[in-house]
């Protein structure tokens, strides 16, 4: 992992030209790796643990601090295996987040969030996605909404995709259709990745569709699709 974060920050000079006051030492590398790692293990985001592999099954499982015993029974054949002497550490990603990144597109609803309130000047209040039905009696859903936010008083309803390339017109008179019961100031359309350069277009489909009911087509700006040198 640090040299990974090492050959990161050594393109990342390269590309910003950047030729002091950064420094890419080992030493300076491995204290911020340290602390971003602790960072995120105080924050919930990495569990600590290590890897044992089984004496009698050969499987390698996870055990996190709270796991962690002299003997453990391992997790496939419920052998008892001993922990080994001078472990190396091992982090895993919560599987909540896992989850939540990998199976329900939370990441780039994360990203327009994100990129909203740092544009925000008065206030940002923001809604998780939310289902919506026709009457508070029926079970079955009318529609859903992944972008639900009041960004400096103005409310804001948003679809969200992974991919550009996964809107479709039905998609978007469908959006276009829910905006005039809810009558928000603005619509936003957003993919993480705009793979196939029709967001654009896309947000101007929308727009031409709000135009008589006063509505604003809105897109995130441009840099949401460059990655972050956060560590
Ligand atoms: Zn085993």
């Amino acid at each position: 992992m640090l040299d990974l974060l090492s050959s990161e920050r050594k393109d990342f000079k390269i590309q910003n030209n950047i030729t002091k006051g950064f420094p890419n030492d080992r030493g300076t590398n491995r204290k911020d790796l340290l602390e971003s790692i602790s960072e995120l293990i105080s924050d919930g985001i990495f569990i600590q643990g290590i890897e044992i592999r089984c004496n009698y099954c050969g499987s390698r499982f996870f055990y996190s601090l709270d796991e962690i015993k002299q003997k453990v029974v391992c997790k496939g054949c419920q052998t008892i295996n001993s922990v080994g002497a001078e472990s190396n550490w091992s982090y895993k990603l919560n599987d909540f987040l896992r989850n939540a990144f990998a199976f329900h597109g939370v990441f780039p609803l994360a990203w327009v969030l994100g990129e909203l309130l740092n544009k925000s000047e008065d206030s940002f209040i923001f809604m998780p996605c939310i289902t919506l039905h026709k009457d508070y009696k029926t079970r079955k859903a009318y529609a859903e909404l992944d972008l639900t936010c009041i960004f400096d008083g103005q409310f804001l309803i948003g679809e969200i995709q992974s991919q550009s390339n996964k809107f479709s017109e039905k998609e978007i008179n469908k959006l276009a259709d829910l905006s005039f019961p809810i009558s928000p100031h603005k619509v936003l359309v957003s993919a993480f990745w705009d793979n196939d350069y029709q967001l654009n277009s896309w947000k101007m489909k929308l727009e031409a569709k709000l135009k008589n009911l006063n509505i604003e087509a809105i897109k995130p700006d441009k840099q949401i699709f460059k990655p972050e040198y956060y560590i």
